[in-house]
């Protein structure tokens, strides 16, 4: 079993902070609207990644569904994942600018 499945199951942390790598945030606030938590606003509400939604199957999820979605399949698991680089990468992406 994985680290993160097991950390999962344990229950150890917020799940939707593990995802968005609570660590690597300075600040929680959605960079494309006022939302102030960046994880489970980015994954279930910003309009900016509608149409990754759909890709990964969770329109339509609620926040205290994920975890059960993800566990039940491998596909479900890896199509999540997938949706999570995007807002990273864009994030990141956006950390760099601001510093140089
Ligand atoms: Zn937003």
């Amino acid at each position: 079993m994985s680290y993160h499945v097991t950390q999962l199951i344990t229950g150890h942390g917020n799940f939707v902070s593990y995802l968005y790598g609570i660590s690597r945030q300075e600040s929680s606030d959605c960079t494309y609207s006022d939302a102030r938590d960046f994880g489970k606003h980015t994954l279930f509400h910003c309009q900016k990644w509608e149409e990754h939604r759909g890709p990964a199957g969770i329109t339509g999820l609620e926040p205290e569904g994920l975890t059960a979605y993800m566990l039940n399949s491998e596909d479900n698991w890896k199509a999540v994942e997938e949706f999570d680089r995007a807002p990273l990468r864009a994030r990141e992406a956006e950390e760099r600018r601001r510093s140089f």
